[in-house]
């Protein structure tokens, strides 16, 4: 008698339901919430045998980069991932607009896993570890380092192994000499551009005005720090590493809109705390500031988060002007883009660290990259604080997030059962009515989009 044991434990993953070669999309819908930390959108690609894919568009990003993608889907096989992802990549960009085409691919790849009965790693070569090393992201909006080292210790304490903070322009702002501003430049970083509806014209121009004052780039601000800034900053760094020790991974985040000679400034000062990295000191278009950046100090140079697509890596990486890449995969491509581009740092000596802040499905598609990515160095959780994050899935351990380690497991696609309608009914966007709502309007969305001629 052949031994069939394993086989026989193997049919438990397999989705009897389904004929993958015959598999088809039939509809896309979505769940606009917010508070798990952001504003996101939980995307659910259905099919003609019942399963269904989940995906997530972006932090902040509108859900109608995903909806404009669906006439483009409906009646193709989800398994053919690499295929759908070329015929829609053309309608994501930079940023959030890269949102679309990431949430979709995630979807397909929830799809064929399931569909199949493998996880997500496994379809991309298999693990390189069991557990994901989790860094724990902290929003440091108090003036205090040792308050911020306080709480940086209890994320210690709860398991967490590598941390971030914030330092830079926001935290001096309101002292007198720390910062040389051009008049009214800093005022429009005290406030954010609001979002939903607006009653006036004057309301709609006062707010698309105060967007253009973020859009700034770096170097043209005119925002500089002052030794006295410079002082306070390394202060408040020295206070939190006075609290958490030395011992402990520590990245730097958010240092303000200043130019290259600041971040350059600062990061040569707070060397000797011994940042794990510092990260989007300026925009990540500027190759040749970023190897400036890089020769200036032993600090390691880290960007990323709004690059969409490997290419917009490989120019940085040439330069030599990083030491740590940092996707996030709902910009990126998605799960396979993300695979690639770890490649791709690797190839240089670049390690790999991913941004992420949303819910436990961006989690776990970040997860499963990470797993099977060999220079991957610590995937971003910014939910350490939201306590209904867990319950917003059925089918993952709880918490997911475990003594500073996500566990992946051997189930099928994200390894996710299902979303918990009651749970993000209680946490809508402002003027969302409803969740997973008909999108017949974007069935027959159409335009020649062809790039070339
Ligand atoms: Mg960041």
């Amino acid at each position: 008698m052949p031994n069939t044991r394993g086989a026989d434990e193997a049919l438990n993953w397999v989705n009897t339901n389904s004929r993958p070669s015959e598999l088809r999309i039939t509809d896309m819908r979505v769940a606009e919430i917010t508070g798990a930390p952001f504003t996101s959108v939980l995307l659910k690609i259905y099919t003609n045998q019942g399963i269904v894919g989940l995906g997530e568009v972006r932090d902040g990003a509108s859900a109608s980069y995903a909806l404009m993608l669906k006439s483009r889907l409906l009646g193709e096989n989800p398994c053919d991932i690499d295929r759908l992802f070329r015929r829609i990549k053309q309608f994501g960009g930079h940023g959030r607009q890269g949102g679309g085409v990431s949430a979709v691919e995630i979807a397909l790849w929830d799809l064929a896993g399931k569909a199949y009965g493998v996880p997500i790693y496994q379809m991309l070569g298999g693990r390189f570890r069991d557990k994901v090393r989790i860094y724990c992201d902290t929003d440091a909006t108090v003036p205090s380092g040792t308050e911020t080292g306080k709480r940086l210790k209890e994320r210690m304490d709860r398991g967490f192994t590598f941390l971030k903070m914030d330092l830079g322009l926001m935290q001096i702002a309101d002292v007198p000499g720390a910062v040389v501003a051009p008049a009214g430049v800093l005022e429009a970083y005290r406030h954010h551009p609001g979002r939903g509806s607006v009653k006036t014209i004057e309301e709609r121009r006062a707010r698309n005005a105060l967007y253009d004052s973020h859009n700034v780039a770096h170097p043209f601000t005119g925002l500089n720090f002052t030794d006295k800034g410079i002082d306070l900053l390394e202060q408040y760094i020295s206070e939190v590493r006075d609290v958490i020790g030395m011992d402990i991974p520590l990245a730097i985040d958010h240092v303000g809109h200043v130019s290259l000679q600041n971040g350059i400034r600062l990061a040569r000062r707070i060397e000797k705390y011994v940042p794990a990295w510092l990260e989007d000191v300026i925009p990540w278009q500027y190759t040749e500031q970023y190897r400036q950046l890089q020769d200036a100090t032993t600090v390691p140079i880290c960007t990323g988060e709004d690059i969409y697509l490997k290419e917009g890596f490989a120019p940085l990486l040439r330069s030599g002007g990083l030491s740590v890449v940092h996707p996030d995969l709902l910009t990126s491509g998605g799960i396979l883009e993300t695979k690639k581009i770890g490649d791709m740092a690797q190839d240089h000596g670049v390690a790999m660290a991913i941004h992420m802040a949303e819910s436990p499905i961006a989690a776990m598609a970040a997860a499963h990259v990470a797993v099977a990515t060999e220079n991957f160095m610590a995937l971003e959780y910014h939910s350490a604080d939201v306590a209904w994050w867990d319950d917003i899935v059925t089918g993952l351990p709880k918490p997911l997030v475990k003594d500073g380690f996500i566990t992946v497991s051997d189930k099928p696609g994200l390894g996710i059962d299902d979303v918990v309608d009651e749970v993000i009914s209680q946490h809508l966007q402002p003027g969302v009515t409803g969740i997973w709502q008909p999108t017949h309007h974007w069935d027959n969305d159409y335009s020649w989009d062809r790039t070339w001629s």
